[in-house]
């Protein structure tokens, strides 16, 4: 298994050449985010009908001094099985809410989306810490959407489910991130007190030369609504993928298309002078595929 429980689980002596280093990056990560060194960049969430920027989601990114750029799909994993994670989330929260404030002097209206393991549902205590920050920061709670992966590998789904639902409880939105990927199992689902799904970028990946890949977001998005959820296309890289989502009725829309994730700054610019929505209620952005 490339990730999951499997190797947290079962030790492999293959794994040992690795491990050294790992270890190390996981002590030059806590380092890091004790220093503060670690940055968020945000991507925008736009309507597909209103063209509006409803929010933006907060990703990390790291600049380790001697390897460079670390993609967080090869630390974050690292982190939720070393523990790191927990840290790496306070850090995540405290940023991320705290740029939201600054974003509001833009557009008040915007929300927060940030990523949160589902390691940390167990391990973390999300609610006590997402209501500090909120009221350091004064931010409403259906501000702040919390998006949620890997629900499959919870070690303790009730547990896990019991501290989602006090999340949902002080009123923040939760969101199933990466729906269609990996392991998302649909009793599960319907079980969990979220407002959102996002599609998997893999899950569009053949929208326009399969009609079975059409066929299953199709299903998809119609599923999520029938469940109340609005319905986010993640990972859209064309106009032309754009225009067929909104007319398989997905509400939201992410991707490079629209915009690339960019630092505090850079978005804040992109605000102000992109007219982002333009582009996405434009005639030219019709549904045919
Ligand atoms: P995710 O939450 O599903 O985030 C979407 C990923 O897709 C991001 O990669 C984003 O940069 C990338 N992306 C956005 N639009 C496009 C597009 O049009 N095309 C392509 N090819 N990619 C696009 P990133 O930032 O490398 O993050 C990867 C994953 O790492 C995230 O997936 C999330 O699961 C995790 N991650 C990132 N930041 C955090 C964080 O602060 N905390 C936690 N727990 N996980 C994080
Ligand atoms: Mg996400
Ligand atoms: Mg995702
Ligand atoms: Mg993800």
């Amino acid at each position: 298994a490339p990730h999951g429980l499997y190797e947290s689980r079962f030790y492999s002596h293959r794994n040992d050449i690795y491990n050294e280093s790992r270890l190390t990056l996981m002590a030059d990560l806590r380092e890091a985010l004790h220093l503060n060194q670690p940055e968020l960049h945000y991507q925008p969430k736009v309507s597909l009908t209103t063209g509006r920027v409803e929010g933006v989601e907060a990703l990390i990114r790291w600049h380790h001094p001697e390897r460079g750029w670390v993609a967080p799909a090869e630390f974050v994993p690292l982190a939720e099985k070393t523990g790191v994670i927990k840290h790496l989330t306070r850090w995540v929260i405290d940023q991320a809410l705290n740029d939201l404030k600054s974003l509001h002097t833009i557009d008040p209206a915007l929300t927060v989306s940030v990523n949160v393991s589902a390691r940390d549902l167990v391990s973390t205590e999300l609610k006590g810490l997402f209501e500090t920050r909120m009221k350091r920061y004064q931010l409403h709670p259906d501000q702040i959407i919390v998006e949620l992966t890997e629900t499959a590998a919870m070690d303790d789904p009730d547990k896990g489910l019991e501290a989602l639902e006090a999340l949902a409880q002080i009123g923040l939105k939760i969101s199933i991130d990466d729906f269609g990927a990996g392991y998302s199992s649909l009793s599960y689902l319907k079980k969990l007190p979220a407002s959102e799904i996002k599609l998997d970028r893999a899950l569009l990946q053949d929208i326009h030369t399969s009609e079975n890949a059409r066929m299953i977001v199709e299903t998809a998005i119609s599923m999520g609504h029938g469940l109340g959820f609005q319905v986010v296309a993640e990972g859209v890289e064309t106009e032309q993928a754009a225009g067929l989502l909104r007319s398989l009725g997905a509400d939201l829309l992410q991707g490079y298309w629209v915009c690339r994730p960019r630092t505090l700054r850079e978005l804040e610019a992109w605000l102000v002078e992109g007219k982002p929505g333009m582009r996405i209620i434009s005639p030219r952005l019709t549904g045919a595929p």
